[in-house]
């Protein structure tokens, strides 16, 4: 790593390791994910001037009107999706974003696959990745609306965004034992897990939310 990666004062490692700590407090159980989030450097992923509140229990602006999702909506929609799973085969992210939740997936996961709709985000991200070496991640332009056919079947699908309703084309992207989780409604949300069993599917309404919208089309 290089000196930024380590950071200091309130981009330390630390730093990381309270906010870790809290995300333990805060009910996340899960030590695999814990473990990446006390290794990634989430201060790469923000602007220079905002770095100090990298470890804060909040999300942060990224530009274009979307944020990086707090640290405890990332912890809680990975553990879910995870499932005690080492490693996950194939996962889809749908909203890359600044992509500090496609890097902790790739601690996680064998191979994935992260969808954006907003070019500009998409090409920050890819630096970012690059910095951190992170090889298993493949980020693509798209509408993730309706998933990601290309890499179908996917053992997890996490959706960084609120759609109305779960789209069928999501659902049936999952393979066998297949586990999607993602934030439904529009003025109200909360997250939702629908799993692939032997049987068809199952699905959970779970804690309330709060993230930007699921939107249509590409953007440059
Ligand atoms: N995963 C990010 C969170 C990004 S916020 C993190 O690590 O913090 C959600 C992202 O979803 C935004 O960047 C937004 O542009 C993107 N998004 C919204 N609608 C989308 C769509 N239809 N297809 C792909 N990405 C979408």
């Amino acid at each position: 790593m290089d000196s930024r990666h380590l950071g200091i004062g309130m981009t330390s490692q630390r730093t990381r390791l309270r906010m870790v700590e809290r995300l333990r407090e805060q009910g996340i159980r899960d030590a695999v994910v814990l473990a990446a989030m006390a290794e990634i450097p989430r201060h790469i992923f923000v602007d220079e001037a905002l770095a100090t509140r990298a470890y804060d229990d909040s999300a942060l602006p990224i530009g274009f009107g979307q944020t990086i999702s707090a640290p405890l909506t990332v912890a809680r929609m990975l553990e879910l999706a995870r499932a005690g799973r080492t490693p996950i085969p194939k996962v889809l992210e749908i909203g890359t974003g600044c992509g500090y939740q496609a890097t902790v997936l790739s601690r996680l996961a064998i191979e994935v696959h992260s969808v954006e709709r907003i070019s500009a985000l998409l090409t920050k991200a890819r630096r970012s990745l690059r910095e951190l070496r992170v090889t298993n991640v493949r980020l693509k332009h798209a509408d993730g609306t309706l998933g990601f056919k290309g890499g179908a079947p996917y053992d997890a699908i996490v959706m960084a965004a609120a759609a109305a309703a779960v789209p069928d084309e999501l659902s049936d992207q999952l393979g066998p034992g297949g586990r999607l989780v993602m934030p439904i409604g529009t003025r109200e949300q909360r997250l939702v897990l629908i799993e692939r069993t032997d049987r068809g599917f199952t699905q959970s309404v779970l804690e309330e939310v709060n993230f930007v919208p699921l939107l249509p089309g590409l953007m440059r």
